[in-house]
């Protein structure tokens, strides 16, 4: 919560100073000079220049709200996580976003979603910041910036360029699984209300004895899933292009709060070495046969941010923000994270935007950190460096320190993660189209596919494209090529 300061009826600068005029400023006569004088007028236009901070260069345009979690089923015997401890409710804030587009564009553009959570623990933030989707374009993280500029805009022209997507897409199978589900019906959600989120990674989960388990987190939609169709999205981009962000608010304001279910997988640690898929590896889910979701809790959004800029742009959630009980798995998409999303956090807001007041811990802060721009709260470690004699804070490794990791040895490498046995490309985006799809769907896919690459997309980027759906299955690249090639 911000602090209001009391509420004036009349106007002042931001230094509580009574001004003369919204209207006039000040000049030599009606129609003389404006004079450097009238700092009241300065201090306005030069507010104003510095109204914005960075968008994202991903997740640009988001929507958010406050609200809380509640465990419901004892998990206790996999993570120490005081969140999720037995009976507790924890105060949280979400924020939930397309990813490629910029801070003005359609919410319903087909694209994934964020589903980016903070949980104000007893033990510090928690923040677990997922997608509406399982699993993720590429594997290893020193793609993603090359996979993100594909799916934004072309240099030369300054537009969405389908064949820019399609050529990284068809030069990177990895991207078939995320690729099929970003084509159905998942990829244009409803509503932000009627989406999954998942954690997509797999992280480890440590409980009081020390011992580790692999998990991956599933927020099933109270609300029901529900998707818009191509022609149902493209309508609402021109007609109501902020339909999400009106919808979250309306709803929350009337009392309707969304609420979602946590259920997570969780792997018995020795499981990964020979799991048949590589466990790590952020292009594949675990098949809900082989580990089966296990409930945990429920969480519930009630309540809207006072001023959208300072609770929802000025949001900072960060994958490495983990608590005891919770890890990191050798996922490089992760561990490329953990550094990344800091890092652009201190470049968009500021080294200390841990303290602004969608970012403050709800938990004492005592950190060695100090001063910096805009530094507000003091440091209360007696003196700015540890070890200190006068009282200042020290580490505790034996109430907090976690055995968490994992055994890794070997030479450096540049290599892509070890292959288990039914580890491929095209499997499990297969195992989508013929298991999980039925007919409609299936139509719907191939008409959102061959409608996009009806856009622009050239040869040989077409042909790889036709390719890449047969490769996915052999009958939906049939239909796909009969599409866009007549045959
Ligand atoms: P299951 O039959 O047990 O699960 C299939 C899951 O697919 C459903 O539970 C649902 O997940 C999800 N789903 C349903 N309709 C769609 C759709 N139109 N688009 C995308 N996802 C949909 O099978 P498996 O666990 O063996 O997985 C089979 C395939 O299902 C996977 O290859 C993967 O593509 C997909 N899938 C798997 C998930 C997993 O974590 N195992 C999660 C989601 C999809 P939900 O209830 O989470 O909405």
């Amino acid at each position: 919560m911000t602090e209001s300061p009391p509420k004036a009826s009349y106007t002042t600068s931001n230094h509580g100073i009574p001004v003369e005029s919204d209207e006039h400023s000040l000049t030599v006569g009606p129609d003389g000079p404006i004079l450097l004088q009238d700092h009241y007028l300065i201090e306005k236009m030069a507010q104003f220049n510095r109204e914005r901070v960075p968008e994202r260069v991903v997740h640009a345009k988001g929507s958010g709200a406050y609200g809380f979690f509640e465990v419901t089923n004892d998990v206790s015997q996999f993570t120490k996580a005081d969140l999720f401890q037995p009976g507790r409710r924890t105060e949280m804030l979400a924020r939930f976003s397309t990813v490629a587009g910029e801070q003005g564009s359609p919410d319903t553009w087909r694209d994934p979603r964020g589903f980016a959570l903070k949980f104000y623990t007893g033990q510090g933030n928690y923040d677990l910041v997922g997608n509406n989707t399982p699993v993720f374009f590429v594997r290893d993280t020193i793609k993603f910036q090359d996979f993100i500029r594909s799916q934004k805009r072309h240099p030369a022209t300054g537009l969405r360029d389908n064949d820019m997507q399609w050529d990284f897409w068809t030069l990177s199978p990895e991207s078939a699984h995320q690729v099929t589900w970003l084509m159905g019906d998942r990829g244009i959600p409803k509503t932000y209300r009627h989406m999954n989120g998942y954690g997509s990674h797999t992280y480890m989960w440590i409980n009081g004895a020390g011992e580790r388990f692999w998990v991956k987190y599933h927020f099933k939609t109270d609300q029901g899933i529900d998707f818009l169709t191509q022609e149902e999205a493209d309508e609402l981009a021109g007609s109501d292009a902020d339909r999400h962000r009106r919808d979250l608010y309306d709803s929350i304001e009337a009392g309707n709060a969304p609420s979602w279910t946590l259920k997570v997988q969780i792997m018995p640690f020795e499981d990964a070495a020979d799991y048949r898929f590589n466990p790590f590896d952020l292009t594949k889910v675990w098949p809900h046969g082989d580990y089966p979701l296990i409930d945990v809790g429920r969480m519930t959004l009630n309540r809207n941010p006072e001023d959208y800029f300072i609770h929802i742009e000025q949001a900072a959630f960060e994958p490495s923000n983990m608590v005891p009980g919770i890890g990191p798995s050798p996922d490089k998409m992760l561990l490329g994270r953990l550094f990344s999303y800091p890092d652009t956090h201190r470049y968009r807001i500021g080294p200390n935007y841990a303290q602004l007041p969608p970012n403050r811990p709800h938990a004492p802060v005592n950190s060695y950190a100090k001063d910096g721009p805009m530094r507000y709260a003091p440091s209360y470690a007696a003196r700015p460096y540890a070890p200190n004699s006068y009282g200042g804070p020290a580490a505790d490794f034996a109430r907090f320190g976690d055995p968490a990791g994992w055994a890794t040895a070997g030479e450096m490498v540049r290599e892509a993660y070890k292959l288990h046995r039914e580890d491929d490309d095209w499997g499990q985006a297969g195992t989508m189209v013929r298991n999980v799809l039925n007919d409609a769907a299936r139509s719907r896919l191939v008409s959102n596919v061959s409608g996009h690459l009806k856009q622009g997309v050239s040869r040989p980027v077409l042909d790889r494209a036709v390719q890449y759906w047969r490769n996915i299955d052999k009958e939906i690249g049939d239909r796909i090529s009969k599409e866009v090639n007549g045959g």
